[in-house]
């Protein structure tokens, strides 16, 4: 198979395309590099069947020209990280929505299958948990630019939906929960590799609001090969899937974990959050998957558990 993975050089897109190319396919990345990284696919770019362009998402002609090539196309490329999304609420909602708007237009065109990456964010502030593919949405206001993003996904998934139904074109959409792993940068607000980071460096834990918001992370081959397992199903097309691990952690007990698994001696404290992203931000307290949709669909079943997790990200971090 030939598949082209937009945000390629991302830390998701980077381990997918590992995943492919471990079976064989060709792979062409096209990455702007806006929160990617060359580094990340260093070690592929001698791989006589794996190509990449470092151009954006907006380049109709250049994204016309690369999705003509391929199968399929894994849609990545995104504005993502809570603290890139309240800094630069117009580039998220821009990139967001012309992105995913050009890769099904073009793909529509040859009738090429579509993965379109899409997140957790969408169900919002929703009390309902565990969380379902078909549950109601609960979004802020729009004068909070956090749901932005939630808001700018949302309406990618309407418009896949959208070209699934009016023009047949078989498009996949999946909610990642919070993933974590080796290369995943802790500079956009990622809260596993800036705690594991503080913790190395014995610097404050930044634990940010009273810390008993709770997140479940999926380490990302569990990710990888969820969405392999996606395309390559006929029965998923045209629908919705969770991507997670159904398991919570509290921030705080995530702060004392990776103090833990360190061995650090660094002190955690607890930061406000408008002081840690801006006036009047809005976090979700919980944030929990149910995934026996994609657990049936395809036999899914997350492989790692929270420490074993961290200890992967220790390993990678100390390196
Ligand atoms: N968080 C934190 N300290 C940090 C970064 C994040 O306490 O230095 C918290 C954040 O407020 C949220 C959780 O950790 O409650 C997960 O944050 P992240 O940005 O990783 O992802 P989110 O789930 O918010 O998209």
């Amino acid at each position: 198979m030939q598949v082209l993975i937009t945000g390629g050089a991302g830390f998701i897109g980077s381990h997918l395309a590992e995943a492919y190319l471990a079976r064989g396919d060709e792979v062409w990345i096209l990455d702007d590099l806006s929160t990617g990284g060359i580094r990340n696919v260093e070690h592929l770019r001698d791989r006589p069947k794996f190509h990449y362009l470092v151009e954006t998402v907006m380049n109709v002609p250049v994204l016309a020209e690369s999705i003509d090539r391929v199968d399929a196309v894994i849609h990545l490329a995104a504005a993502v990280g809570v603290r890139l999304i309240v800094e630069s609420p117009v580039n998220t909602i821009e990139t967001n929505i012309k992105g995913t708007e050009n890769v099904l237009m073009l793909a529509s065109k040859k009738k090429k299958k579509v993965f379109i990456a899409s997140t957790s964010e969408v169900y919002g502030k929703s009390a309902r948990l565990p969380f379902k593919e078909d549950d109601d949405l609960v979004l802020g206001p729009t004068t909070k630019g956090r749901w932005s993003y939630a808001c700018s996904k949302a309406l990618d998934e309407f418009l896949a939906v959208a070209y699934w139904k009016e023009r047949k074109l078989p498009v996949v959409i999946a909610r990642l929960f919070n993933t974590v792993g080796p290369r995943q940068t802790g500079r956009y607000g990622m809260v596993i590799p800036t705690f594991v980071r503080q913790a190395l460096s014995g610097s404050p834990i930044t634990v940010f609001g009273d810390g008993t918001q709770s997140r479940s992370f999926t380490y990302v081959s569990d990710v990888v090969s969820a969405i392999l397992g996606l395309v390559d199903s006929d029965q998923a097309v045209g629908q919705v899937f969770n991507i997670g691990n159904g398991k919570e952690i509290t921030i705080l007990d995530l702060a004392n974990l990776v103090k833990g698994v360190t061995g650090s001696s660094s002190q955690i404290v607890t930061i406000p959050y408008d002081q840690a992203y801006e006036e009047g931000f809005e976090d979700m307290p919980r944030r929990v998957p149910d995934i026996s949709k994609i657990r049936k669909a395809i036999g899914y079943e997350p492989t790692l558990g929270i420490r074993a997790i961290l200890e992967k990200v220790v390993e990678y971090e100390r390196k």
